[in-house]
Order: C-alpha cells, then structure tokens, then sequence
C-alpha cells in the first residue's frame, strides 16, 4: 500500500464527499458506461469501511477493505496476512478475485479503506488493470472519512497488458459473451 505521492494530494477534489467522474466509453475494457449513482457510491465507500474491519492483518496492523462494484453486485475485500510474509493478500486482490470467480467482469469502481486513504500498490495496480485498465478507484481515509479518486490509468500509466504480448487467441474476459460469464 503505497502512500499518496503529492502529485495524487493535489488530485484531491476541492469537495466533499467526492463523486465519481462519469464512466466513458472504455476501448475493450469492461467499464460500465453508466454513471454510478450517489446513493451507490456510499454504499461502495460503507462496504469498504466494514470489510476493513474483517482485516486479517496482525503483522503490520495496517488493515485494509475494498469493496468493488460490477455491474450491480459489490464485492468487498480485506487484506488477508501470513506469518509466511510473502503470501499477504492485499484488500483489492481479494474482492477482484471474488468478483472474476462469480462471473463479474463489468467492473464500475473500486472503493479502498485505510488509515491516510493509500492508494493500491503496485501489484494491485496491475492486478486490476487485466480486467479493467481505466478502472474509477475512491480512496478513503478512515480517519477523516475524506476520499480521492482517480482512474487506475493515472495511477498505473503505460501499463504492461494483454496488448503487450502481441496476437493472443484467446478473446479478452470483457469481450466475453453474457453466456460465458
Ligand atoms: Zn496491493
């Protein structure tokens, strides 16, 4: 969990509580094209707050929820430690893999809980861009309740992807039919 570099502080938008930009139209990815509702957004932001709670993280103390919305299910997530360090799971890994498990790939937002509202780490940056590269991500500090948001494409630009590898002929997950999810 990297922490907001000052570039990302002075993203912060001026007002609060901070809304979603309107989603456009994504080239290939899943990104729901629907503006999120207000309502829905705050029940993205609860859903993180809660699932932090749930937090299995007795090394670092440093608990984290996600909670992320598809096309009109949320997954919640929580960083899940292990006295064999390397095997952490972060908070957005865990409810991405929840969401890719039930055959959610229409992702909207992501929401993220923690103490300073950090921002996902790399890993988690790559992670999410697989499903959906210009993914909307709201940060929120719970100690202030205050909250950021950017597109995953600023936070991981010129990102490495299926594009990289060159002709693949397996079809992209967000070009999946509706019968195969
Ligand atoms: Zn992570």
């Amino acid at each position: 969990m990297n922490r907001e570099s000052s570039e990302s502080q002075r993203r912060r938008l001026p007002t609060e509580p901070a809304r979603p930009k309107p989603v456009g139209p994504g080239s290939g990815s899943s990104t729901n094209t629907a503006p999120i509702d207000p309502a829905a957004f705050d029940r993205l932001v609860d859903l993180a707050l809660a699932a932090r709670l749930r937090a299995h993280a007795p090394y670092s103390r440093f608990r984290v929820g996600a909670a992320l919305l598809t096309d009109d299910v949320i997954f919640p997530g929580c960083n899940v430690e292990n006295a064999s360090y390397s095997l952490t799971l972060c908070a957005e890994r865990v409810a991405a893999v929840a969401a890719v498990t039930a055959g959610r790939l229409t992702w909207q937002a992501i929401a993220i809980a923690s103490a300073g509202g950090v921002t996902p780490c790399g890993a988690c940056r790559q992670f999410l861009a697989e499903f959906v590269p210009d993914l909307l991500i709201v940060t929120v500090d719970v100690d202030t309740r205050r909250r950021s948001t950017y597109r995953l494409t600023e936070l991981l630009p010129q990102a490495f992807g299926r594009g990289s590898l060159g002709p693949h002929p397996t079809p992209p997950p967000s070009r999946r039919s509706p019968e195969n999810r």
